[in-house]
Parts: structure tokens; sequence; C-alpha cells
């Protein structure tokens, strides 16, 4: 995919992010890896649902700008280390939704209640220690807490989901926002029963056999 394309996908995932109400006011972050130790990630400090494509920043894996005309976000070393440590991540998304925050806030994991979230994400979304963002030690935490994963919370924070492309990050910051509401729903009722480990397994390969088109497993407009 070319630069430019990178940059237009990153702009839009912004856009959707606000109108699911993922993020809010200026926070959250959005990157996407390009080429062998590159990433382009969106400023600091700016509401992401406003940026241009020349807003993006093209940066290397060490923290230093290659291309852009902004200071990059603020959690840019989390965003690397995260690169740097898992091969099959070419895209990260930070979001600050409001229920996966009630449940970062409390401690308390995500379990996979839904097929879709045993389909699509495929396992328990654990949360880290409290550390001060925006620090190597809040980066490390991250990778840490994260393993092979797709989705980590960060305590009284928000969340970070990873994937194999903007379409796939995208679509597990969602799931993990859909499944923290209904984690919270249904434990107001008294019932909030995780699904079977070995479903959840099933659930998963069929997805990543066959779910969705055979070169797009993901179409989002983006
Ligand atoms: P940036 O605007 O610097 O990306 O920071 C937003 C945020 O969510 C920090 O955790
Ligand atoms: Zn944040």
């Amino acid at each position: 995919m070319s630069e430019q394309e990178l940059r237009r996908k990153i702009v839009a995932v912004g856009k959707k992010a606000f109108d699911y109400k993922l993020l809010s006011g200026t926070w959250g972050n959005i990157s996407a890896r390009f080429g062998k130790g590159r990433m382009l990630i969106t400023p600091s400090g700016f509401e992401k649902a406003a940026l241009k494509p020349s807003d993006i920043i093209l940066m290397d894996l060490e923290g230093n700008i290659l291309k852009g005309k902004w200071k990059p976000s603020s959690e840019m070393p989390m965003h690397s280390l995260i690169y740097k440590t898992r091969e099959d991540v070419n895209a990260i998304i930070h979001t600050h939704s409001y229920y996966a925050i009630a449940l970062a806030v409390a401690g308390q994991e995500i379990p996979v209640l839904t097929s879709e979230f045993a389909s699509a994400v495929g396992h328990n979304v654990p949360v880290t220690r409290y550390v001060t963002s925006g620090t190597r030690e809040f980066a490390e935490e991250v990778v840490r807490t994260l393993g092979e994963g797709k989705a980590v919370l960060l305590r009284n924070h928000g969340v970070v989901a990873v994937g194999d492309s903007l379409e796939d990050a995208f679509q597990t910051a969602l799931l993990v926002e859909d499944e923290a509401r209904t984690f919270i729903l249904a434990s107001s009722l008294g019932y909030a029963k995780p699904l079977d480990l070995n479903e959840v397994k099933k659930l998963r390969e069929a997805y990543l056999k066959s779910y969705g088109q055979e070169k797009r497993r993901l179409n989002l407009r983006l």
C-alpha cells in the first residue's frame, strides 16, 4: 500500500472511531507500520476526527521523525515497542471508550462472552498495572500484558487494540467496547457467564479459516 493511501486510511479510522464514540476530545492515537522499521502515526494533541493526511508523521522505530511538521503522539514509545516486538502487527489504535475504561478503572479483565468476540478476538482482554502513560516503562508494561493478544486494557486509562491491518485493529477496538458494555450489563443482571474455552477456540479457528472474503476478511469503509 502506498504511503498516501495509508495516511488516508489513518485519517478515516480517526473519523470512524469518533463516529462509534471510541474517542473523545484529543485523546487516543492511531498508527500503521510502513515498510521495515518505520511507522506512520497521529500527531499529539489533535482531535483525531479532524486530521488531514498531511498531519500524519512518518517516523522510524527509534523515535526519529522522517517526515512531518508536528510533534508525534505522546504514546509513540508504546507504538514503536509494539511494532518492534510483534512482527504480525501492522496497525495500532489506542482508544478511550467508556465501558472499557470503566473496567480498566476497576482492574477487571474482559471475559469472552459472545460468539462475535470469540471469533474476531478470541481471548480475554487483560489489564495492565498502573504505569504513567507515555513512558518507556508504560510501553514495556503494555507489551508484556498484551503478549500475543489483540487487545489490552490500560489501568485507569483506556484500550490498545492491534491488528494485521487498520481495519482489523479498528474492528478489535470496537468489539472490546461492545464486549465491555455487554459484560457490565449482563453482570448487572447477575449473569455474565463466559463462553466455554473449547467453543471459543472453535469459533476463532472457523473465523480465521473462512470469515469474510478471501483477499479481504474485513470490508470496512475506510
Ligand atoms: P496524544 O494526543 O499525544 O496521542 O495522546 C492522547 C492519549 O490518549 C494519551 O494517552
Ligand atoms: Zn490515552
